[in-house]
C-alpha cells in the first residue's frame, strides 16, 4: 500500500515572512491523523527559516533545485550537502521549468538524482510531455526516454527513494488539467517502464505523483486514480485553504 505524498511547489513566490506565514497557516490547518506525506518546498532563501516552523510537524521541507557538485568553484549553485545540511527531505528535480528556461538535460537532471541519492535527500523526477508531443501521440516515447535517461545508473537499492512526477508541460500553470484517464494512463506507464527497468516489486512500491493544474476541486478525481499516488502542486499550494482541500480531497 503506498501512502500519498501531496507536494506544495511554492516556485519563485514568497519571501521569507510570506514563508512563514504560509507554513504556519499550515501547521494549524494540518493535524492529527493525516493518512498522506505532505511537503513543501519554498525557495532557497526560505528554506532554513520554514525549517525551523517544521520541528514539530508532519509537513516535511524540500528544495525545488540543486547542483549535483557537493562543494566547488559554482558562484550561485546550492549543493546536496547543504540542503542537507539544512534539513531538506525531498528535492524537485528536472521540472520542465528548468528544462526550457535553464536547458537542463536528462543527462544533467540524471546527475542530480544520483547527487540526491548520495546524500539521503529524495529525488521528486519530473517527466512530462510538451503539448506538440502530445498532439503527436508521442507523450510515451518521451517519458520513456526521459525515465531510461533520468534514472541511468541508479541501482535497485536507490530506486526505492526515488519519486516521480508525471507533469504534461500543457497542464502546467495554464489551468488545463489532463484528465483523470490521461493521468493515470501515464502514471501506469511509467509504472510498466519501471517494472521493465527494474522489477515489479519496486515499480509497485514507485510513488507517482500528477502535477499540472491540481486544486481542491479535481484532486479528488485525479488522487482516486489507481498509479496515481499524490500530486505535485504549483499555483494552488500558495493558498493554505486550497493546499488543504487538495489535501483532504486526495484522502478521500
Ligand atoms: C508545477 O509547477 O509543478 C505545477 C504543477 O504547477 P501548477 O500546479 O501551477 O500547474
Amino acid at each position: 500500500m503506498r501512502t500519498k505524498l501531496i507536494a506544495g511547489n511554492w516556485k519563485m513566490n514568497n519571501n521569507v515572512s510570506d514563508s512563514l506565514k504560509l507554513v504556519n497557516e499550515l501547521n494549524d490547518l494540518i493535524k492529527g491523523e493525516i493518512n498522506a506525506e505532505i511537503l513543501v518546498c519554498p525557495p532557497f532563501t526560505a528554506l532554513y527559516a520554514v525549517k525551523q516552523k517544521l520541528e514539530n510537524s508532519i509537513i516535511k521541507l524540500g528544495a525545488q533545485n540543486m547542483h549535483f557538485e557537493s562543494n566547488g568553484a559554482f558562484t550561485g549553485e546550492i549543493s546536496p550537502i547543504m540542503l542537507k545540511d539544512i534539513g531538506a527531505d525531498f528535492v524537485i528535480i528536472g521540472h520542465s521549468e528548468r528544462r526550457q528556461y535553464f536547458n537542463e538535460t536528462d543527462d544533467l537532471v540524471n546527475l542530480k538524482v544520483k547527487a540526491a541519492l548520495t546524500n539521503g535527500i529524495k529525488p521528486i523526477l519530473c517527466v512530462g510531455e510538451t503539448l506538440e508531443q502530445r498532439e503527436r501521440n508521442m507523450q510515451e516515447e518521451t517519458v520513456k526516454n526521459q525515465l531510461i535517461n533520468g534514472l541511468k545508473d541508479i541501482d535497485d537499492k536507490n530506486m526505492n527513494n526515488v519519486v516521480v512526477a508525471y507533469e504534461p508541460i500543457w497542464a502546467i500553470g495554464t489551468g488545463r488539467t489532463a484528465t483523470s484517464i490521461q493521468a493515470n494512463e501515464m502514471a501506469y506507464f511509467i509504472r510498466d517502464t519501471i517494472k521493465d527497468l527494474y522489477s515489479l516489486n519496486i515499480s509497485q512500491n514507485l510513488l507517482i505523483l500528477y502535477g499540472g493544474s491540481v486544486k481542491g476541486s479535481n484532486a479528488k478525481e485525479l488522487m482516486s486514480q489507481s498509479d496515481i499516488d499524490g500530486a505535485l502542486v504549483g499555483g494552488a499550494s500558495l493558498k493554505a485553504g486550497e493546499f488543504v482541500s487538495i489535501i483532504q480531497n486526495a484522502m478521500q
